[in-house]
């Protein structure tokens, strides 16, 4: 692509204003912020699905935040919309765009952080969890909480409200304190706070890429601490008691369950702020101990994903064998128990990586705490009938979580005052046995539970759930048409707002 790129369109000063400003002179800064792609170049998800996956007509390399807003003048000028891409860790549309659209990658820039305060750190919107928590551990200083990797951007994760567990702590949207943002005309928002333009905060902290770039964001941060973790195989059944459930959440700061479908088991882990010291052999590791360490998760990653998966396949072609052929997989799943206490970002992140190979989908449902069992039991049903009838089949296992709500607009877990806490289940899905049916029929089953206690139907990860067209959307996300109208004031044109988003969101115009 060796076209001009820019032209110049009305000017305005860099700070909040109505009027499109300037972008910068690219002849002034040797323009090599703007990448085209190669030829054939695809922006594909971590997780490779074939339908998540698009070719940019251009990538843009910002690394200020005059270079964002030349990219959306460029966009604008060729009547292009421009994406933000994170580290496309996300399993639906909210990543991906058409064909010839613009992509704008803003990892190589770098807010400083000197202006954080006490209890608060500024992050670079682009650079990975893992970067950040990272330079947070060198200052002393940690985040309450953590989703099972780091490997996603500040701001894609905040983008989503990606999530970990317990039930005092919300997702990253709700550890955000302040942002700034370019808008689509190109203005520049500076230091949005819930003092400071609140409608735009409300909306922007699970903006999902669509009203604007995030250019700084700074998070509640607090002294780094350690976790004491726990984790055991045990019996699944008392899981559906909501009384186990109640008192599993309460007595422990983070508390999560992998279900094994099928099995009746579940791997259960706790954790625990604590002040004892990290146990020996956790922390860095070197040479022999870094290769057996190493090894060990190797081996639970196998026992939990690989050797699960094949059991399933096994099963499907012999279900009178199911429970014999899951004992099996218990036996390996009891050498995996463990109590250690670490960092409590070694703690938080799970211990094993997920294969990127494993082309998943997943699902994940939010709905009140007071709820989980009884929904983690109606999944468990669905998923139990596709192994008499060969259908419906999850090869992996089903997540169940807690998390505290949030006033974020779109946030699943959507709460005014922040007041409730969500249990949370994610059931992932090999594309072999992609089935909308599962889709719907999960959610379904959720939001009858939900009617019958007078709750609003489930919410539903922006970031995982890759069918749009849910019925009911207002009732699920209170908070969407206080959205689309900061949308609407951020960005008229639609710059940001892909089909994805136009048709998750049900959005006209743009
Ligand atoms: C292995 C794995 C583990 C996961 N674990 C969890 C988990 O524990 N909890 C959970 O809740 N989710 C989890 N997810 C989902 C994932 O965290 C979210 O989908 C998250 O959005 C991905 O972040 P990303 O940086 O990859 O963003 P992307 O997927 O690349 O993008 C997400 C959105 O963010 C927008 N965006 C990115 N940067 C900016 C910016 N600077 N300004 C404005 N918008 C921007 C993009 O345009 C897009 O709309 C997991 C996913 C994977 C693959």
């Amino acid at each position: 692509m060796t076209r001009s790129l820019w032209h110049p369109h009305a000017v305005a000063s860099p700070s909040s204003s109505s009027s499109p400003p300037a972008p910068p002179s690219l002849d002034s800064d040797g323009g090599d912020w703007r990448v085209p792609p190669r030829p054939g170049q695809v922006v594909r998800n971590w997780g490779g699905n074939p339908q998540l996956t698009w070719r940019p007509g251009l990538l843009f390399t910002a690394t200020s935040e005059d270079e964002v807003r030349a990219a959306i003048q460029t966009a604008r000028h060729d009547g292009r919309r421009l994406k933000v891409l994170g580290a496309r860790h996300s399993y639906s549309g909210v990543l991906n765009d058409d064909d010839g659209e613009y992509a704008l990658d803003v990892s190589r820039m770098v807010v400083p952080g000197d202006g954080s305060r006490p209890g608060a750190a500024i992050l670079s919107p682009g650079q990975t969890l893992k970067t950040a928590v990272q330079a947070l551990d060198e200052r002393g200083l940690a985040l309450a909480n953590l989703g099972t990797h780091a490997a996603q951007t500040v701001a894609g994760a905040v983008a989503t409200n990606t999530h970990g567990t317990g039930r005092a702590f919300p997702g990253l949207s709700g550890m955000v304190k302040r942002l700034d943002v370019i808008d689509g005309l190109g203005r520049i928002h500076r230091g949005i706070s819930r003092d400071h333009e609140p409608e735009l905060f409300l909306a922007l902290r699970s903006g999902l890429g669509i009203l604007g770039v995030t250019t700084s964001l700074t998070l509640d941060v607090r002294p780094q601490f350690n976790i004491a973790l726990e984790r055991t195989v045990e019996s699944l059944p008392p899981f559906f008691d909501q009384k186990r459930i109640d008192n599993e959440v309460s007595r422990h700061d983070w508390f999560e369950l992998y279900v094994l479908p099928y099995t009746k088991s579940a791997v259960v882990i706790r954790k625990n702020e604590t002040a004892e010291p990290v146990s020996p052999g956790r922390g860095s590791a070197n040479g022999l101990a870094a290769v057996w360490r190493w090894l060990q998760e190797r081996f639970r990653c196998f026992v939990v994903n690989d050797l699960y998966k094949w059991l399933v396949a096994v099963m499907l072609r012999a279900p009178g064998l199911a429970d014999e052929i899951f004992a099996l997989q218990r036996l390996f799943l009891a050498t995996q128990s463990a109590a250690f206490v670490d960092r409590s970002d070694r703690a938080l992140l799970a211990e094993y990586e997920r294969n990127p190979w494993q082309h998943l989908w997943e699902i994940e449902l939010f709905f009140p705490v007071a709820h989980t069992a009884e929904c983690l039991q109606r999944v468990c049903e669905i998923l139990e009938r596709g192994k008499r009838n060969q259908d419906f089949v999850t090869e992996f296992p089903i997540h169940v979580r807690t998390v505290r709500g949030d006033d974020s607009y779109l946030s699943p877990a959507y709460c005014p005052d922040s007041e409730r806490t969500f249990g949370v289940i994610s059931v992932p899905q090999n594309p072999v046995n992609d089935r909308a049916d599962l889709f719907e029929a999960l959610t379904d089953a959720l939001d009858a539970i939900m009617d019958g206690h007078r709750e609003r139907p489930v919410g539903l990860h922006w970031g995982k759930n890759r069918y749009t067209g849910l019925k009911r959307l207002e009732e699920r996300y209170p908070g969407l048409e206080a959205f689309r109208q900061v949308r609407q004031r951020l960005d008229p044109d639609g710059v940001f707002l892909t089909p994805w988003a136009k048709a998750a969101l049900k959005i006209d115009g743009g």
